[in-house]
Formats: C-alpha cells, structure tokens, sequence
C-alpha cells in the first residue's frame, strides 16, 4: 500500500512508530505536514497538493490531527476522502470526537455508562445545572479542553458557583460533572483498533492529583480489564464510528463510566506500559479494510 500519514510533527514516537510499522510490513508511508497541504476544491475531480506537488495514488490515509489543527486538519482528510482515499479514522468520526458534548450525546445515545454530566448555555441555570449534576464535589470542564488542562474539581456548591462563573466571562462552553471520586485519580484507557480492545492500561495521576493525564505527570501501568469494560470500550468506538481511538473510562462504583474517546491516541505511553505492537496492529488493519472508495461518510 501506499498510505498517507498526516502530522505535524514527524519525529513523535507514534508517528515514527506508524511508519516504522508500515515499511515493515512492505509498505511505503510518506508523513505529510497537514498545515501544508492545499487544495483544489474542483467540480468532480477533487485535488490537493503538497510542495507544489499534486498528491496522488495513496490507498489510504491516516490521519494524526493535533486538537489545535482539527479545523484544517479536516478539511485536508475530507479532500483525501473526496479522492477516493480510505481514512483509518474518518472525518466525520473526528469530528465527532473532537466535541465532548457531541460525543456524550452519542455515547448516552447507545447506552453507554457515564458520570452524570450537564450543560446549559445561560448563567441564570447555574444553579439548576449544580444540582442536577448531584450538587459539589463536581468537576468543570471545557469542552474543547485537552491533556488535563481547563479540568477542574470543585469542592463546595460556591467554589464550582464561581468555577462556572469564571469560565463563563470568557465565554467559553463548559460540561459540569459528577465527580467519581472512587476512581481515586486513577483512570483506564483501552486501545480499540477495528472493534477489538488490542491493550490497555490505567494511569495514575501525580500524588494529590485527581487527573491521571500522563501529561499531568500521571503514570502508566498495564492492567486487565473486566469484560463490561471490554464492551464499553468497543461499544464507545462504534457509538463514535472510529477505526482506532483510545477509550478513556474511570471505575465508578456502578461500574465503568467513559469521559472520552480519543481519536489520535498517543502510542508512547500504551506501548512501553503493556509491551504491545500496537502500529502494527494499526497497519495490520488497515491492510484488512484499505479498498479504494470505501470511505463511508465522505464527509457527509
Ligand atoms: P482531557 O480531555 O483534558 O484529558 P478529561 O475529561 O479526560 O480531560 O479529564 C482529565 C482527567 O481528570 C481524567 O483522566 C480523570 O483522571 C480526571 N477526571 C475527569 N473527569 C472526572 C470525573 N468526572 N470524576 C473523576 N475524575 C475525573
Ligand atoms: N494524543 C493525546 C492522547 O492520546 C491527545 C490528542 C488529542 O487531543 O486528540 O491523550
């Protein structure tokens, strides 16, 4: 095959990791700066280009969009579906991953276990949406938020008041949540990769810290997952139309509760805590689904 790889940064372990994979396997992945792809919205015959060269014949593409490229970036992954080139992940999918809101809405759409979570536009509900959401300790978040940054816990009904209040001013989107507090900072992520679970892990965050996010200075472990958690996993990945994502879940006392599905999963932490070749398991994959034309949505 020969597949496209959008990304940044080309040096990124999992980007090096999926290359590494691919030419293993006999095949050739050229990494493509996202942001310097331009292209040709033509009647019928869609184009794009790349240091003045028109792009073409790749059988698939995978797309790695960094949260502050997505506008762009799915722009870019449309055209190449518009192509007739097959997207690990499509489009639509990201995008659909890339809102929380949208992505609870979904995922509560099937069934799938959550914290109780809500959201309302005007500052007059603030109140309301507190005790709808169980009333404090509750966790604040952004909706556009990443790697742990613009989470917050707040204590009393007053501290999450003026949590909300503040984030309102910059009129930012924000989802208040139950806080699940028997997670005990500790959350599980699992790797789906064509409807199966290929590894999993928990992370833990930093002493005194309730985000696990590695990021956040949260360490990785190998763990087993019990089969509900297995099906939350995969169930969370159809619910969301993603190939590959990294489901995150947190042990509630009611069982397991997603908080998110990540669509470019970073392969660093996962490989080196559980020892799995999870890019080849990426590439082995797209070799079984890759058919010219097969993209579903085509950005629909
Ligand atoms: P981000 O997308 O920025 O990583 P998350 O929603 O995944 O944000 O939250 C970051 C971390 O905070 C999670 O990995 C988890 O450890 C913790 N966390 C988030 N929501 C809750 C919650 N409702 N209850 C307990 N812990 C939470
Ligand atoms: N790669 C990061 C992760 O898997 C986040 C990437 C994104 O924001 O989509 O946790």
């Amino acid at each position: 095959m020969k597949i496209a790889m959008m990304a940044r940064n080309p040096s990124l372990y999992s980007h090096q990791r999926l290359k590494e994979a691919a030419e293993a396997r006999g095949h050739t992945l050229d990494i493509i700066n996202t942001l310097r792809c331009y292209m040709n919205i033509a009647s019928r015959r869609p184009e794009m280009y790349y240091n003045g060269e028109k792009l073409e014949g790749y059988d698939a593409v995978i797309p790695r969009i960094g949260a502050s490229v997505t506008f762009y970036g799915l722009a870019v992954l449309r055209q190449f579906e518009m192509m007739g080139v097959y997207p690990l992940n499509e489009s639509v999918a990201i995008g659909r991953s890339r809102d929380k809101l949208r992505s609870m809405q979904l995922l509560a759409r099937d069934g799938i276990g959550l914290p109780v979570t809500t959201f309302a536009h005007d500052p007059k509900q603030t109140e309301e949406v507190l005790a709808l959401a169980g009333g404090a300790p509750l966790v604040i978040k952004l909706l556009e938020g990443t790697q742990g940054l613009g989470v917050v816990l707040a204590d009393t009904d007053r501290s999450a008041k003026s949590v909300i209040e503040a984030f309102r001013a910059t009129n930012t989107n924000i989802l208040i949540q139950e806080f699940i507090k028997e997670a005990g900072g500790t959350d599980i992520r699992a790797l789906v990769v064509g409807g199966k679970v290929v590894a999993a892990m928990k992370r833990t965050g930093a002493e005194g810290e309730f985000r696990s996010n590695l990021h956040r200075g949260g360490s990785a472990q190998v763990i087993k997952l019990t089969p509900e958690e297995r099906s939350t996993a995969i169930r969370s990945a159809k619910a969301m139309g993603l190939e590959v994502c990294g489901v995150d879940m947190l042990r509630a006392n009611h069982g397991a509760v997603v908080m998110e599905v990540n669509s470019s999963p970073g392969l660093e932490g996962v490989e080196k805590a559980t020892g799995i070749d999870i890019a080849g398991k990426i590439i082995e994959h797209l070799e079984k689904v890759a058919k010219p034309g097969a993209t579903k949505t085509k950005g629909k």
